[in-house]
């Protein structure tokens, strides 16, 4: 496994398994966040890591719910038996009690009521531990983002992923549609580095998104949205 600063106590572990596969930690007064938690395998890697920081673990903070993020949880709950956050929307599919849009079978990748929902105040995701997320659907319904304000890293999951330093449209999605217009929290934010699970950190994703979604959505036109201006 890798082990990368991109940050102010921001690391990103990354392991091959036929593709790569990231997860990140940062750490503050309160101790350590794990963001997504791999495939099985990565979890002694980890576990590791967490140990030599020496600092606790407070908690797990999921991007989404699919196999390939929630895959180290069972073994590092063992050790440290923090709690495990998700957006709402994403619990029933991730605990299978439906089926993820687009799969035809419903399938539990975790065990009922062992993850949290993150908090919301009604309509927005409250900032948890110097982290703000934000909702994302289309790749998954309850996909979410998490954003480090002031770092200029944006931690995507699988909004995206990437090849030799490009943006891509995200594998396995449902909702093309709907991750196309999540993209644009990349216009928002400008972030100077933004990870994704399966690449390599993207530099400069905001001069990308725009002819990614150029591929997906129909062509804006320019003169209906004239007419909708407030
Ligand atoms: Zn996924
Ligand atoms: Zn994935």
């Amino acid at each position: 496994m890798k082990i990368e600063a991109i940050g102010d106590k921001v690391w990103s572990l990354r392991a091959w398994l036929i593709i790569p596969v990231t997860v990140w930690i940062t750490e503050d007064e309160e101790g350590l966040t794990l963001i997504d938690a791999g495939i099985p395998s990565m979890a002694d890697g980890i576990l590791k890591f967490i140990e030599q920081r020496g600092v606790p673990l407070k908690r797990i903070l999921l991007t989404h719910g699919h196999s390939d993020h929630v895959g180290a949880i069972p073994k590092i709950l063992a050790v440290h038996p923090v709690p495990v956050y998700v957006h709402p929307i994403e619990i029933p599919f991730m605990e299978g009690r439906e089926p993820y849009p687009g799969r035809k079978k419903a399938v539990a990748f975790t065990a009922p009521g062992l993850i949290r929902p993150l908090e919301t105040d009604g309509s927005r995701l409250l900032p948890v531990s110097g982290l703000q997320p934000y909702h994302t659907p289309g790749h998954s319904p309850g996909h979410t983002a998490f954003h480090i304000p002031g770092s200029g890293i944006l931690l995507a999951g699988d909004m995206f992923w990437s090849r030799r330093g490009k943006l891509r449209k995200p594998m396995f999605t449902a909702n093309m549609q709907q991750a196309m217009e999540s993209s644009r929290l990349v216009d928002e934010l400008m972030p100077t580095h933004l990870e994704v699970c399966h690449g390599k950190p993207v530099r400069n994703a905001a001069g990308q998104v725009e002819a990614l979604r150029a591929s997906v959505l129909p062509k804006e036109d320019s003169s209906h949205a004239a007419n909708h201006r407030p």
